[in-house]
């Protein structure tokens, strides 16, 4: 009997990896992007440049063809190794209200080991254009609270952006802060619970919001650092969104969270760890009608925070 059962499981098994490369298969085969895809897809490639200025300038460009206001936030930054940096965040400021929602993305990308400039597509252009994707689609003029897009320089250099921002903003205006980091493909909606006890509320308000929109959610007790950080560290609410393929984030979720007997193989590293911060992290790794409707999760996201208790 439970030989019977086994062999059954495994033909299942067998079963299911067939049709698994089935759909593999056919998910290679492209299908046409729909015209919200495709413009992602187009502003993704065009932020493939050699370094972080470049970025800002294809930036600048695209939101000055789209029609949306914009200012620069200037700084002093660097690290270590790189020694004083002069950075720019672009700060987009929509609506009006008391307090703020901020919504945050990092549009800089990495310098590699090998001194190459990482093509930064899944970090993080598509988080990048994910929140502008989002913001762009938010009824501001109904909203209570005023809506603050901060995307970010140098993040990559240890968080540096978003710090300089928060320094100089008027923190009790700031009722929740969203970050994006990670966003180029995927249904699955990752967020960390490691954003203390001033970002309960905004958990509960995402993990109904996942169950209101049949998203599959996977929280992270430990997630990995973003700009999220520097807002935690300063007490104030904020989430740290990413997106991923169901495995991948549980893979990830494991390679995190599930200590030694992780169950992961020896030498695992999740898909996306393969490509981040790497060559492989490029335009083919985006799939942009993913990132689209992860912006139209975030703008119903937000929406509902605005009419919380926030
Ligand atoms: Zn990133």
């Amino acid at each position: 009997m439970a030989i019977r059962q086994l062999l059954a499981s495994s033909a299942a098994l067998a079963l299911g990896a067939v049709m698994a490369s089935a759909a593999m298969a056919q998910s290679t085969e492209q299908a046409p992007l729909s015209p919200r895809g495709q413009s992602i897809h187009d502003a993704a490639a065009a932020l493939v440049k050699s370094n972080n200025t470049e970025r800002l300038d294809v930036l600048k460009a695209q939101l000055e063809a789209a029609g949306v206001p914009y200012t620069l936030h200037a700084f002093e930054g660097g690290n270590r190794q790189t020694g004083p940096m002069s950075g720019n965040n672009i700060v987009i400021t929509l609506g009006e209200g008391e307090k703020d929602i901020v919504l945050l993305a990092h549009y800089d990308a990495a310098v590699l080991r090998d001194g190459a400039f990482s093509h930064g597509v899944v970090d993080n252009a598509g988080g990048t254009l994910a929140v502008i994707a989002a913001a762009k689609a938010l009824p501001v003029s109904t909203m209570k609270h005023r809506v603050v897009v901060v995307l970010t320089d140098q993040e990559e250099l240890g968080l540096i952006g978003a710090r300089k921002w928060l320094e100089q903003a008027d923190k009790s205006r700031i009722a929740a802060a969203v970050n994006v980091d990670v966003a180029a493909y995927g249904t699955t909606v990752m967020f960390g619970l490691n954003n203390g006890p001033a970002s309960a509320g905004l958990v509960r308000t995402l993990r109904t919001h996942c169950a209101d929109t049949n998203t599959d959610c996977v929280a992270f007790p430990v997630y990995p650092p973003s700009e999220d950080r520097v807002f935690t560290a300063a007490g104030l609410p904020v989430l740290s969104l990413g997106i991923q393929n169901p495995i991948g984030a549980r893979q990830m979720w494991l390679a995190f969270n599930g200590g030694q007997d992780n169950g992961l193989r020896e030498g695992f590293v999740p898909d996306v760890f393969q490509n981040i911060h790497t060559h492989e992290d490029k335009m083919d790794k985006l799939k942009a009608d993913d990132v689209a409707a992860f912006a139209d999760f975030v703008t119903q996201l937000v929406v509902k925070i605005d009419n919380g208790q926030h």
